[in-house]
C-alpha cells in the first residue's frame, strides 16, 4: 500500500479508512472494525470465524444422547460394584464417553453437547437406580457413590467437551 493512498471501506464505499481486516484484507472503517485479540477484523470474518467454532449438526446431539445413555446404563452396575472405586471410575467413564461422542461426531464442536452428553450419562444411571430407590429407600447410602462418581464424570465431560477443544 502507497503512502498516503486513500482507501475506502468495502461496505461502506464513500467512507475512507486506513484500516484493513487482517484476516481477508479488505479495507474497513471504524463501524466494520471489530477488535478483537488478533487485531482488526471485518464482521464477515468474526462471524465466519464463530460459525467454525460451533459447528455440530442436529444428528450430532443425537448421537451424543445416544452414546452417553449406553454409557451411563453399561457403566452403572460397575460403579454398584466398586463403591468408594467409584471416584476413580467417574473420572474414566467422563473422558472415556467425552471422547468416544468427540469422536463419533467428526470431531465437531456444539455449544450445548456438554450438556447433552452429561444429562445422557446420568439417564443412563437412573434406569439401573430408581427401580432400586424405590424397593429399598434404606439403600440411600449407596447412592453416595453414585452422586461422586456422576459428579466427577459429569466436570470431566464438562472440560473435555466445553473447555479443551
Ligand atoms: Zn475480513
Ligand atoms: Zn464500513
Amino acid at each position: 500500500m502507497a503512502e498516503g493512498e486513500t482507501l475506502f471501506c468495502a461496505f461502506h464505499p464513500g467512507t475512507p479508512t486506513t484500516l484493513r481486516c487482517n484476516r481477508c484484507g479488505r479495507p474497513i472503517c471504524v463501524r466494520c472494525a471489530v477488535q478483537t485479540p488478533v487485531g482488526y477484523r471485518c464482521r464477515e470474518c468474526v462471524a465466519g470465524q464463530q460459525a467454525i467454532f460451533f459447528n455440530a449438526r442436529w444428528m450430532d446431539y443425537g448421537i451424543a444422547a445416544v452414546v452417553a445413555v449406553l454409557s451411563g446404563l453399561i457403566s452403572a452396575p460397575i460403579v454398584a460394584a466398586l463403591s468408594f472405586w467409584a471416584i476413580f471410575a467417574g473420572p474414566l467413564v467422563g473422558s472415556l464417553t467425552a471422547e468416544a461422542v468427540h469422536r463419533l461426531i467428526g470431531r465437531r464442536r456444539g455449544r450445548w453437547i456438554w450438556l447433552v452428553v452429561s444429562v445422557g450419562l446420568a439417564v443412563g444411571l437412573a434406569v439401573w437406580r430408581l427401580p432400586l430407590l424405590r424397593a429399598s429407600p434404606l439403600l440411600l447410602t449407596r447412592f453416595l457413590w453414585d452422586g461422586i462418581y456422576l459428579a466427577l464424570a459429569i466436570s470431566t465431560i464438562i472440560g473435555y467437551l466445553r473447555f479443551w477443544r
